[in-house]
């Protein structure tokens, strides 16, 4: 220090003490300059001493102004809260500590100003000056400004604890629960989820510690929903995908975005001074959003409080992308190992009568039976014939379906008489209809001329004949044709089981049955497959049906 001597007082510091005032005069030297804060204070608590940083962190003006101010008058300035969130009183202090003979560890502590609600960060550490006597007279508190690196952990520390709570369930709205709870206090006095279903938001969840302030908030959402129209909040970060920040909510800014009186007083309420609306972006889209409000605690939120909230609001909609595509990997493995089950069975009868019908055609070769009778030979021949050819339907089927998922269905237009077309294909179901027990009447009418994919049309015949006798066993069938200038139908009309209108919508989809596999097997894909035609045509298909009255299929298709 030596230079100390040709300064004739501290220029940034002010030394309370007249006992003191040299030595602290000489230390404010080196003290000045620290960006730690530095205060002393005597055996009263009174200070003597305090830097520049010391004013700073303390919101005073200048090192004097903190100097003139009373032990009482500075904590009652502010709020003072350990890492707990619990409020630290002066005895807790390491300064008052020191000053009491103890020698106590640095302290982290959460301080409030009152007045403006800024909020930050110290590590405080104290250690006594003892008199000759070894008794504390005076105590040096040194404060070091945190509030950076506080923050960074008390991110950190969200996201992990959102992180492991978002994978540990795939039940994404039990988890944006609990992320909402485990928010509060510590980042917001409030927090609210919000999710998207078919266009519509709904509230998910909303948190605070106190749970009748959780019924008040419910009950204002109730009564005043967010407005799909509003140029801010929920609804347009919904919209829009990019989160809001508001620092400070003041009183005209609440007034003018509130509806009515009622609604301002109820804003009111609520009490929130800060706030930060952030999307919860699923694949892209904001399919929900993540409120975060400051109501009471005074913090304002700031462009980190920003990041860190779109780093959370990311985070829920990977969490539920996740779930998702887990969900439907789920589903699409429980449908193929249906599928697998119910293929395997349904391929399995025609290739056991196949063999069984091989197998009792060589008996009869072998015993010469057949050279005997070439008029059964003929029947079992046709028979066996049969049974391959169910085999082979079913195995077009199926490659028709891998083809049909892979991607959009190719067709071979040509110009041809859908009214032409449909009955000669119900011409070929004459004998299936028979074995049925099936009357199968065909109002033709008129030729229909369009341009349809031929191939592709029989098949839709097809499917939709062969339910109609399957499902309508022993009633008769009507197949209509109709058309308009534009447009071409044929309607399917059996007086079978019916479908109950809950499945009416369903039994379109693939692999989606009505019927138990028992009484009527089958693998669920005619009508997918038949819809996947129509579409491609450019067509549609619906149903009209009464449980035990029968079923109508309707297939609707544009004639060019
Ligand atoms: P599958 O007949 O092999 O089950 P489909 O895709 O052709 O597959 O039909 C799906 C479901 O729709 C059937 O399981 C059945 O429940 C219902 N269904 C289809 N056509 C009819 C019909 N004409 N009458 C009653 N139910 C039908």
């Amino acid at each position: 220090m030596g230079t100390a001597q040709h300064r004739t007082s501290p220029s940034s510091a002010v030394v309370a003490s007249k006992k003191y005032q040299d030595v602290l005069a000489r230390a404010d030297f080196v003290l000045h300059g620290l960006s730690e804060g530095v205060t002393v204070q005597d055996a009263d608590g009174r200070l003597v001493y305090a830097n520049d940083a010391a004013a700073r962190i303390c919101n005073y003006p200048s090192a004097r102004a903190l100097l003139d101010a009373s032990p009482r008058e500075i904590m009652d300035r502010f709020d003072v809260f350990d890492e707990l969130g619990q409020p630290v009183s002066a005895g807790r202090l390491p300064g008052r500590r020191a000053l009491a003979g103890e020698q106590p560890d640095a302290l982290l502590v959460r301080v409030r100003h009152r007045a403006t609600g800024k909020t930050w960060w110290s590590m405080l550490r104290a250690h006594a000056i003892l008199d000759d006597n070894g008794v504390p007279e005076l105590a040096v508190n040194i404060w070091h400004d945190v509030t950076a690196q506080q923050r960074q952990r008390t991110a950190s520390k969200f996201l992990a604890e959102a992180t492991a709570r978002l994978s540990a369930s795939l039940d994404y709205e039990e988890t944006l629960k609990s992320v909402a709870q485990a928010l509060v206090p510590g980042l917001a006095d409030w927090c609210g989820v919000d999710l998207v279903e078919a266009g519509i938001s709904r509230s998910l969840a909303v948190a605070h510690v106190d749970p009748a302030k959780v019924q008040f908030a419910r009950d204002f959402r109730l009564k005043y929903p967010p407005n799909p129209a509003s140029k801010s909040g929920v609804a347009n970060v919904l919209r829009t995908g990019v989160a809001e920040l508001y620092r400070e909510l003041s009183e005209p800014m609440l007034r003018a975005g509130a509806r009515d009186e009622e609604h301002f007083r109820a804003i009111m309420e609520l009490g929130i001074t800060s706030l930060m609306v952030v999307p919860i972006l699923v694949a892209g889209r904001a399919e929900g959003a993540l409120t975060l409000a400051v109501a009471g605690s005074g913090h304002q939120y700031d462009e980190d409080d920003l990041a860190l909230a779109c780093e959370l609001g990311r985070r829920a909609g990977t969490a539920i992308e996740n779930a998702r595509a887990y969900g439907s990997a789920q589903r699409a493995v429980q449908a193929r190992d249906e599928f697998l089950a119910v293929a395997g069975h349904e391929l399995r009868t025609p290739l056991a009568a196949l063999m069984l019908q091989i197998e009792s055609l060589k008996v009869a070769m072998g015993s010469g039976a057949l050279a005997k009778d070439p008029d059964r030979f003929a029947t079992r021949i046709d028979k066996t014939f049969g049974h391959a050819l169910r085999l082979a339907r079913l195995v077009d089927g199926l490659l028709d379906v891998s083809r049909i998922a892979e991607g959009p269905v190719e067709l071979r237009l040509e110009e041809i008489d859908l009214a032409a077309l449909v009955s000669d294909t119900c011409d070929r179901f004459t004998e299936d209809a028979s074995h049925a027990g099936c009357e199968l009447v065909v109002h033709r009418g008129a030729p229909c001329i369009g341009r349809w994919d031929p191939q592709r049309l029989e098949q839709i015949v097809s499917n939709l004949l062969s339910n109609a006798m399957k499902y309508g066993a022993s009633q008769r069938i009507d197949v209509r044709c109709a058309f308009t200038e534009t447009i071409a139908t044929v309607s399917f009309e059996d007086r079978g089981i019916g479908i109950a209108p809950d499945d009416c919508a369903r039994v379109f989809g693939r692999f989606e049955r009505a019927v138990s596999e028992r009484n009527y097997p089958g693998l669920g894909l005619g009508l997918w497959i038949t819809r996947e035609l129509v579409v491609a045509h450019g067509g549609s298909i619906e149903v009209k049906s009464e449980v035990g009255r029968g079923s109508t299929f309707t297939v609707c298709l544009p004639r060019r």
